[in-house]
């Protein structure tokens, strides 16, 4: 490093609350870690920031030394958009903090809190709000790409219920965005992803949720899997928003609650939370149970904590993950049928494929209210491959293609969920969002980051004015 840069990051320390990570520093290679364990890159700089001002500082410091941006909110992107290798990584971990205000039923949480820090702090008070299916999910990435949950069905998107967000600008302006507030702001931070600056701070509408919650887990070997599937379809198409239905297929885990005959045995389930009356759940696992003889299951109560917690052991920290995604108008028999085929073809016992139903709550917001891209109907079916060696990852990589190439005669587009891309695509993200939707997230984008300094995301190319 040269005397000035040495002095301008002694300046960044002094400018910053937060910590300024070099690579020779103690815990570096903590901060630089990312969820995906296939993913080991090395930042110049990483500026730990607990405050506004300190996000406003590292933009200000990277800008003026040309070190590209990355944004670390929860680190759970697949392909690492939060870390680049000589770049500067705006990490929040620092900003977690979860403020709930019961009475208004809003929450104010950190930009770089986990979902398990919104979730204990609300259910503190009986509230809870959409958050995905994994609590060492980011608030952060997870919610302004969308955000699927468990609670989707009777809430909608993460992002239906935000209300206002404070957001660090590229030129490190310190702004709110709320629907009197910078309206088209706020508008695109529903959906568009990271492109539009840093939030470092989201404020939600809450709900009433549990403590108390119905879960049940049906498993059903392969001879039975697209009969339990068609099923589930249909079950969860007539459920009461108070009850979600997600279907998947898996490998049987090494779990206490799975018969030892059955461990590792390739299969597909249904999945059932309920969070009104127990009654419905019961009648839904119940006709579950009549209709398709499941090889084994786990029903049961639970708290709402420990089912937002159900997953996070399978998606453990550090495994190697390689994931697509695909909408479908309909889940037809034939793309059922293509899924169940490819059921038994992983290599490693972790890979699954998620089902999620967009209907219910997520059809209350009109598909032109929130940048939100895709449609809000259907399905998205997630594939995710996991395994622990870059072997065995190069099996799953060749799976999660192979299923999505098959589903792709069955979808409405080569689209998907912006959180859930492989890699930079920028054709998928066009398609994502529609050519519409496109050009009004460039022409905000031209507003607020002219420059394209947040890039690492599913980028969004500024609109280039045609004066
Ligand atoms: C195991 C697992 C389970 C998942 N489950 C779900 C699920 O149930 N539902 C669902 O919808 N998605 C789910 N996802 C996808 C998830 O939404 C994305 O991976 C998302 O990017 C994670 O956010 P993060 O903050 O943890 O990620 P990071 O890698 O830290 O961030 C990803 C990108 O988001 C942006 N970003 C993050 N925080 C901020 C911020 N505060 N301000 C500005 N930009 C920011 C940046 O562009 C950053 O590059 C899951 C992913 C994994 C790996």
């Amino acid at each position: 490093m040269t005397l000035t840069a040495a002095a301008e990051i002694d300046a960044l320390r002094v400018a910053m609350i937060g910590s300024v990570l070099l690579p020779t520093d103690q815990g570096y290679d903590d901060a630089r870690n990312v969820w995906n364990g296939d993913i080991d890159r090395h930042p110049a700089v990483i500026a730990r920031c607990e405050s506004a001002a300190d996000v406003a500082a590292a933009i200000d410091f990277a800008r003026r030394h040309g070190l590209e941006i990355s944004v670390r909110g929860g680190g759970h992107n697949a392909w690492g958009a939060s870390v680049g290798t000589g770049g500067m990584m705006i990490h929040l971990g620092g900003l977690n903090a979860v403020k709930v205000d019961p009475a208004a039923r809003r929450v104010r949480v950190g930009g770089g809190a986990m979902l398990a820090d919104l979730d204990a702090a609300t259910q503190a008070h009986g509230l809870a709000t959409t958050a995905g299916t994994v609590s060492h999910t980011g608030v952060g990435g997870l919610t302004l790409g969308g955000g699927f949950g468990w609670l989707g069905h009777r809430h909608g998107f993460a992002i239906d219920n935000l209300v206002s967000a404070e957001v660090v600008t590229a030129d490190g302006r310190i702004m709110r965005a709320s629907q009197p507030e910078n309206p088209d702001l706020f508008w695109a931070l529903r959906g568009g992803g990271g492109n539009f600056g840093v939030v470092t701070e989201f404020e939600f509408q809450l709900h009433e949720v549990g403590p108390l919650v119905d879960f049940g887990l049906l498993f059903f070997d392969l001879a039975h899997g697209a009969e339990a599937l068609r099923l589930g379809r249909e079950l969860a198409a007539a459920a009461s928003r108070d009850v979600t239905v997600l279907l998947a297929v898996l490998t049987a885990p090494p779990a206490p609650f799975v018969p030892e005959q059955y461990h590792f045995q390739p299969g597909c389930a249904v999945l059932v939370a309920g969070f009104g009356a127990s009654d419905e759940h019961a009648r839904i696992v119940a006709r579950i149970r009549e209709s398709v003889p499941p090889l084994f299951e786990s029903v049961s109560p639970m708290t709402y904590i420990e089912l937002q917690q159900i997953l996070d052991e399978t998606n453990a920290w550090g495994v190697r993950c390689y994931e697509k995604c695909i909408y479908l108008d309909e889940l037809s028999d034939d793309a059922i049928a293509v899924i169940t085929q490819h059921a038994s073809g992983t290599s490693t016992p972790m890979s699954h494929a998620v089902i999620f139903p967009i209907d219910g709550a997520y059809q209350d917001v009109g598909v032109d209210d929130t940048a939100w891209g895709g449609s809000r109907s259907g399905y998205v079916v997630f594939i995710i491959g996991l395994a622990t060696t870059p072997e065995l990852l190069d099996a799953e990589r060749t799976w999660v293609r192979s299923l999505w190439q098959a589903l792709l005669p069955h979808a409405s587009g080569i689209g998907g969920y912006v959180n859930s891309l492989a890699q930079r695509e920028d054709d998928r993200v066009r398609a994502s969002y529609g050519p519409a939707k496109y050009q009004r997230l460039a022409r905000i984008k031209a507003i607020y980051d002219s420059n394209n300094v947040f890039h690492r995301n599913a980028n969004i190319k500024p609109a280039v004015s045609a004066g």
